[in-house]
């Protein structure tokens, strides 16, 4: 499995492009390109490495993790939405919310497959698994590639720290039920790819999160 990584908008944000090398496939983990030349950044690199995405794999559908869905279903008309169904609740608000935070942004479009705990997804010759991971958000999901010990956990886990249970559908409890019970049950040498800032690995994590060690 090959991943690259971007940094996007305002907000700082990891958006994760997955494929692997013998395939055209790929799949865009929270698309959050923002700026024209977020945007250009991004087609550029799947034109170079011959990549077509059919998924859009969310982990949650807060803004900053969907800023650039509209982008790129108008590029790619028969990419797919993936996330929860508790998350459409966050695209149907996304104007109200933009408008809270002062910037303008085009509706995402709506999610188009409901993901659900266990599902298995393949990308490739990649195969992810869902974990269903709600806390940080009402319908988050982390998605696990055990072959490769990959996991995209969103903005539960951070490195040394958790995502924040403020906005609506967060649950400071469930998410610390979330991160002990799916993603740090997970082997030691998995490599947790977050919402923000550095990767980590489950390791790290168990024993060196204050959150939850
Ligand atoms: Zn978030």
């Amino acid at each position: 499995m090959k991943i690259r990584q971007f940094t996007f908008n305002l907000f700082q944000e990891n958006t994760y492009v997955v494929y692997d090398e013998n395939s055209s496939d790929c799949a865009i983990i929270d698309p959050g390109c923002y700026y024209p030349e977020e945007e250009k950044a991004l087609v550029n690199f799947l034109n170079d490495n011959n990549l077509v995405p059919s998924k859009v794999l969310y982990t949650h559908c807060h803004l900053d993790h969907s800023f650039g869905s509209k982008f790129l279903a108008e590029q790619y008309p028969s990419i797919a939405f993936y996330g929860d169904a508790k998350e459409q609740y966050y695209i149907d608000n996304s104007e109200e919310q933009s408008i809270m935070f002062g910037i303008g942004i085009q509706r995402p479009p709506s999610i188009s497959h409901y993901v659900y705990e266990g599902e298995r997804i393949t990308i490739g010759n990649c195969q992810f698994q869902v974990l269903e991971t709600p806390g940080h958000s009402i319908g988050g999901v982390c998605y696990y590639c055990e072959s490769a010990k990959v996991l995209f956990c969103g903005d539960s886990l951070f490195a040394g720290s958790i995502g924040r249970t403020d906005l609506y559908g967060g649950n400071y409890q469930l998410l610390i039920q979330s991160i002990k019970t799916k993603i740090l049950s997970l082997p030691d040498d998995v490599t947790v790819y977050c919402g923000h800032g550095y990767a980590t690995t489950v390791e790290e994590e168990k024993h060196g999160n204050p959150y939850i060690s």
